[in-house]
């Protein structure tokens, strides 16, 4: 069967959850053989195994964290020459795009980013986008080269599927340009205790409606008895509300949750743009003409100041 590389996130060996979604997609298109590199590499082994890799190809060298994306890209490479894959698979981080798109690059590929899902084709991957602030699917395969391909965090269950995840050494040269943009430093982000927002299964976001920073403490309590995100929009974010590294939208986050709770907030397209592909969209909104109420699943009429804590509190209740 032909193998599929899958890059892996993972932070000192714990693997990001939009891994082991990649990992469900390429068992659809191939044998998935995972590549990890960095700090704890082998660590991830064991996880990558339970989700479906029938190897994982590991690498650790400092190169990994004093500089930034091009190591990883240099090591990617290095996968695609050792295993010859069908297809390779990257998380559409930030990083994971560059990546995805330096290695196209430089394996003269086409390249497919933020898909939602993906398909075996007789020609090859097939993947659909949402595009137009989610007004259209789109499918498309690669035409040239091996297909590189980001896919968007949520877009597809996560599944137990055993297999070898036999560890086996990546042998890496780093390029001239591995050293060209070194990491000057790095300030821990002050962790929130909530999952990130672009990766988390529920999302919560609150806008102009919200009316203050002091406000948001009713959209975090609500997301908090959920394990949800909080997500905000420019609206928000620009008055100072909550912070830009929350905004959702099309100059913001693109989140593609399970379920998206929008908490005054209009609808706007560039809202809409980062949130669209949510699979359940629920409103809460004062004004019965909002335009998010032409996309939600399930819709609110009423003042967000009333309604929030209630759902809160039932929330809560029923969790007991
Ligand atoms: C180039 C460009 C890029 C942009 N990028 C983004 C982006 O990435 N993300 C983004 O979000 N926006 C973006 N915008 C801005 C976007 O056009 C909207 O202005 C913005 O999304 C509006 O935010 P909002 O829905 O919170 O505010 P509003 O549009 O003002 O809506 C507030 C809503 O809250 C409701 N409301 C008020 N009080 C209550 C209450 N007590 N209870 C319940 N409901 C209440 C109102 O009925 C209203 O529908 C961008 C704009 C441009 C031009």
């Amino acid at each position: 069967m032909a193998e599929v590389l899958v890059y892996v996130d993972h932070m000192d060996g714990a693997v990001r959850k939009p891994t082991l979604e990649l990992l469900t997609l390429a068992r659809r298109i191939g044998e998935p053989v995972a590549v990890a590199v960095g700090a704890g590499a082998e660590n991830t082994a064991s996880t990558l195994a339970e989700h479906g890799a029938a190897r994982v190809l590991t690498h650790d060298a400092s190169e990994y964290a004093d500089y930034l994306v091009v190591p990883k890209v240099d090591a990617l490479q290095a996968a695609y020459e050792a295993v010859s894959p069908a297809a390779v698979l990257v998380p559409s981080s930030a990083e994971g795009k560059e990546i995805a798109a330096r290695l196209a690059v430089r394996i003269g590929s086409g390249i497919i980013t933020d898909a939602v899902d993906l398909e075996a084709g007789d020609e090859g991957p097939v993947a659909t986008q949402s595009v137009f602030a989610a007004s259209y699917s789109t499918k498309s395969r690669v035409s040239k080269g091996t297909p590189v391909i980001t896919v968007k965090p949520n877009s597809a269950p996560v599944e137990a599927a055993p297999a070898a995840g036999a560890v086996e050494a990546l042998a890496v040269s780093f390029s001239a340009q591995a050293t060209g943009t070194k990491v000057a430093a790095r300030t821990p982000r002050e962790s929130t205790g909530r999952p990130e927002l672009t990766e988390a299964a529920i999302v919560v976001s609150g806008g102009r409606g919200v009316n203050g920073a002091g406000n948001f403490a009713i959209i975090e309590a609500l997301a908090d008895s959920l394990g949800a995100a909080v997500g905000a929009s420019r609206a928000a974010v620009d008055a100072g509300w909550y912070p830009h590294t929350n905004q959702v939208g099309q100059t913001g986050k693109s989140v593609s949750p399970q379920l998206y709770i929008a908490s005054g907030i209009s609808g706007a397209i560039q809202h809409r743009a980062g949130m669209q592909t949510s699979k359940t969209i629920v409103a809460i909104n004062k004004d019965s003409e909002a335009p998010i109420f032409d996309l939600v699943d399930y819709g609110v009429v009423g003042d967000l100041f009333e309604v929030v804590p209630q759902l809160t509190e039932e929330i809560k209740a029923r969790k007991g």
